[in-house]
């Protein structure tokens, strides 16, 4: 798995980021909350692991702002607070689980793969305000009414969906779809956008995408 340890205790942290390389984890460790921020913004997470006390803010501020702002990724609280009031405002604020400190890193991993089990099952069915994506059976709805898509605009939905609220670039959309962005003709990409927003949007009747002039395109 792929994931951001947001830890500042300099003896948990490290501890933790070995510990979870042994275990064939990917681990990028941020020590405060904006450079946490920066990393969710630069590259995609599996499980984000997320200390509540950091030098630079409340780690739950930064649930509630990710979640604003269309993060999906699974959040593990580990904290050392521990009253009932808190655990339930984490997960009110759309944390995904709790792990009181201290804890045992069999604990943390026993954790880790029920979260990611509950994504992977949820994951086989992406939802957004009517639109529905099986990604087993490959099939599309929009208001529960079938959409034939070609397999580009279906991969650029498949990325849509899973970022919804954010601007995606076409050079990311590109890569997506095509496995180099070198060999892309950027006007293509703009043709199965086209395409896409057309089929949905007929199907919809209402705006879909937001383009984002010189930049790209946004999930509405
Ligand atoms: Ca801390």
């Amino acid at each position: 798995m792929n994931l951001l340890l947001v830890e500042d205790d300099p003896r948990l942290g490290p501890l933790l980021r070995q510990g979870l390389a042994e275990q064939a984890h990917t681990v990028q460790w941020a020590q405060a909350r904006g450079v946490a921020c920066d990393a969710l913004r630069g590259a995609r997470f599996d499980l984000v692991i997320l200390d509540l006390g950091l030098p630079d803010g409340d780690g739950l501020e930064a649930v509630r702002d990710w979640r604003a702002s269309g993060f999906k990724t699974p959040i593990l609280i580990v904290s050392g607070r521990n009253r009932p009031e808190d655990r339930a405002k984490a997960l009110e604020l759309g944390a995904d689980d709790y792990l009181p400190k201290p804890f045992g890193l069999a604990e943390l991993l026993a954790k880790m793969r029920a979260l990611t089990r509950r994504d992977a099952a949820e994951d086989a069915v992406l939802v957004h305000k009517g639109i529905r994506l099986d990604l087993v059976g490959r099939h599309v709805f929009a208001n529960e009414r079938p959409v034939e898509l070609s397999d580009r605009e279906y991969a650029l939905l498949v990325h849509f969906m899973r970022n919804s609220g954010r601007v995606l670039t076409r050079t990311l959309l590109a890569e997506k779809v095509w496995s180099s962005h070198y060999d892309v003709d950027m006007n293509l990409l703009d043709v199965f956008m086209s395409r896409l927003r057309g089929k949905l949007e007929t199907a919809l009747g209402r705006p879909v995408f937001r383009t984002v002039r010189g930049i790209g395109y946004r999930l509405l």
